[in-house]
């Protein structure tokens, strides 16, 4: 495949190139860092993820305050790359928080977001230094500020506002409308904000809001940012100092089929210009990207085994791996395109099924791939735009042990995390 041909192929990692056939990041022949390794095997572009982190960083500026949402993908290793380039986490577990102080040994620049934050975990954050949190109900605010006190600290926190700007996405990774459990509504935000600022151990420190996945309209953001401002604004005497708005995550990454995206500044502005519309003190902007910096980097290698030929109108091709390392098709009915990548395949293609080792019916990868006429048992397969909520939603269901995850940087591998022995699987039963 030529250059020009896999440029247009935005969702594939940047450093991936075809030849005759076999695929390679740098040097690197996945085809063998399969048999090295084994599969099914999670592959990162590492440069990719790099280069994304600093497109980021060009369009949104050094003063903005980057939190990687640890949800789309998560390990010690990007933690420090993170860190590196001076962007703190979002964390929503202590498993998240943990990761990140096992690297850093603080969670000064973390934000500790999500619906349930158990009082175990509250402390372990404000214990580390934890920075922000985001309040995401009006219940926890007398939780916040209970555990604060006995912490002792004057803990800073944002108000996550649930807006009906929606987002023009799947309905399962919508996160924001009157019908969505996140956030509180902005009918009572603002008895929250007087609340937060009457409370002694809090420190009310901004507005957030996440109005979903995959978003492709900048005016969306935009929209948000308004809505906040304007809030804030008409809130002024509650709000004490520099102010963070935190406009959330959903940046879009491109899947097979989508055409390019927005250039990043374009969301930047939009962000911006919602704003200042209504806010004329100094600011901060705070973004929680998650899939739009690791998804496209990531691909998934799986062993192709049997063929069935007797099943339905296309064969099935069943392999090594599915729902456990990969839930997205089971969850969202969401296509990963997969290409054959063993050598000297036929050109002509057809239709197969390609389906998870599960005890599901609904572990089906694609329904319908079109790969070599000739694909047969022991082919390598690669599954791709699989680096965000892959590994991070794997799971040990029929304990299959989950799978090994490396990174390619520069033509040499970086092991990031172990693949699971039977062993493991049973590591937790008593
Ligand atoms: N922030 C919050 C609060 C989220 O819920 C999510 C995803 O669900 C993200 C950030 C990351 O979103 P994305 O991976 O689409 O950038």
């Amino acid at each position: 495949m030529d250059k020009k041909a896999l440029k247009k192929m935005n969702y594939l990692p940047k450093n991936l190139t075809f030849n005759d056939g076999v695929a390679f990041i740098g040097d690197l022949s996945l085809n063998e860092l399969s048999t090295e390794h084994g599969t099914p095997l999670y592959v990162y572009d590492w440069d990719h993820i790099k280069e994304n982190i600093s497109d980021f960083t060009k369009a949104f500026g050094d003063e903005t305050l980057y939190r990687y949402a640890a949800k789309a993908f998560i390990c010690k290793e990007l933690v420090n790359l993170l860190d590196q380039k001076n962007w703190g986490i979002d964390v929503v577990s202590g498993g998240e928080m943990a990761t990140v102080l096992s690297s850093l040994g603080t969670l000064e620049n973390s934000l500790f977001n999500g619906t349930y934050k158990t009082v175990r975990e509250i402390d372990f954050f404000m214990e580390n230094k934890g920075g922000h949190i985001s309040i995401d109900n009006v219940d926890e605010i007398s939780t916040l500020q209970d555990r604060a006190s006995k912490n002792n600290v004057k803990q800073p926190v944002i108000l996550r506002i649930n807006l009906d700007v929606g987002a023009e996405t799947h309905p399962m990774v919508l996160t924001s409308g009157y019908d969505q459990q996140f956030g509180v509504s902005i009918d009572i935000a603002e008895s929250a904000l007087k609340d937060i600022y009457n409370s002694d151990s809090l420190f009310f420190s901004g507005v957030h809001v996440h109005i979903g996945s995959q978003i492709k309209d900048p005016e969306r953001f935009k929209k948000a940012m308004q809505e906040c401002s304007s809030f804030l604004a008409n809130n002024k005497a509650s709000v004490e100092r520099e102010i963070v708005f935190d406009a959330g995550g959903g940046f879009f990454s491109p899947y097979e089929g989508d055409e390019n995206n927005e250039d990043l500044a374009i969301y930047a502005d939009s962000i911006k210009s919602g704003i200042e519309e209504n806010w004329d003190s100094e600011y901060k902007i705070m973004i929680e990207p998650g899939r739009a910096v690791v998804n496209n980097a990531g691909i998934i290698l799986y062993t192709a085994g049997a063929i069935k030929e007797d099943r339905g109108e296309k064969p099935y091709i069943l392999v090594d791996g599915g729902m456990s390392d990969n839930p997205r098709p089971a969850l969202y009915g969401s296509e990963h395109k997969l290409f054959n990548i063993s050598e000297n395949k036929n050109s002509k293609e057809k239709l197969f099924a390609v389906s998870g080792r599960h005890c599901e019916s609904g572990d089906l990868l694609v329904k319908e791939a079109s790969l070599p006429d000739d694909t047969n048992t022991g082919d390598i397969l690669m599954s791709t735009s699989a680096g965000a909520y892959t590994y991070s939603m794997a799971s040990n269901y029929n304990r299959v042990p989950k799978s090994k995850v490396i990174g390619i940087s520069e033509s040499k591998v970086i092991d990031l995390i172990k693949r699971q022995s039977f062993e493991d699987t049973i590591a937790q039963d008593i």
